[in-house]
């Protein structure tokens, strides 16, 4: 089996560039940020006190996270509800910023990602999955781009789904999401020693696609 990791800050293009890349090289895309997002939701929903550890043990035991896959797109359920949709608000991407830092949320999440890069040819996209999650991954890349960059993109993807934000609101927010991911004690946001930095600030989401399916041909000698 053939495992890509690709970590790099919120807005960075990772999503739709792993997609675009997995589709191309018919491996299965693993968005682990999916799953965060999904017990931030669960937790929201609850109400429950996620820094409490009897509560959170609670939440964690009785929200059933699944990934499911049509092709190469992901779904994910909680408690087989499908939530796809739903978890993709600003609001549940900070909820799952808070929820991913605390080290036990990030252990009941741990076997589940590594069980997926055993039996499939993935492209996973997280935080930590060169340094934590698959150590051993055959192409590790660190996506980034400037901060400006990502709060424009992130800006249309969020207005696309008709949220109205501003580009300061989004800009702080990503900042913020970045100083949180990056510091945080458990798992922090930081490129594996033994991994290729991309930058996308100046490439379009194509170029950024061919650019990663280009690495990882080289890495892996598959042909495409
Ligand atoms: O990638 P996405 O924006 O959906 O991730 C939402 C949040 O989940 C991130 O800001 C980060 O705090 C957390 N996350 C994580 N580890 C991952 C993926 C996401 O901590 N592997």
């Amino acid at each position: 089996m053939i495992s890509v990791a690709i970590d790099g800050p919120a807005g960075a293009g990772k999503s739709t560039i792993a997609k675009l890349a997995a589709k191309k090289l018919n491996f299965i895309y693993v968005d682990t940020g999916a799953l965060y997002r999904t017990l931030g939701l669960a937790g929201a929903e609850s109400k429950a006190d996620i820094h409490d550890d009897s509560q959170l043990e609670r939440l964690l035991q009785s929200s059933r996270v699944e990934l499911k896959y049509s092709g190469s797109e992901q779904r994910v359920l909680l408690n087989g509800e499908d939530v796809s949709e739903r978890i993709r608000s600003s609001e549940m991407g900070a909820a799952a910023s808070e929820i991913s830092a605390i080290p036990r949320v990030r252990e009941h999440l741990l076997d589940m990602q590594r069980d997926m890069a055993k039996s499939n040819n993935v492209i996973m996209d997280g935080r930590d999955i060169g340094t934590v999650v698959l150590p051993n991954a055959d192409v590790k890349i660190f996506l980034t781009a400037s901060p400006e960059c990502r709060a424009k993109r992130r800006l249309r993807d969020l207005e696309a789904k008709g949220e109205a934000v501003d580009y300061d609101e989004v800009l702080q927010m990503i900042i913020k999401r970045d100083y949180q991911d990056s510091h945080r004690e458990t798992a922090p946001l930081k490129p594996a020693d033994d991994s290729i930095l991309i930058d996308t600030t100046e490439l379009n989401l194509e170029q950024s696609a061919d650019k990663i399916i280009s690495v990882i041909a080289e890495r892996t000698g598959i042909k495409i």
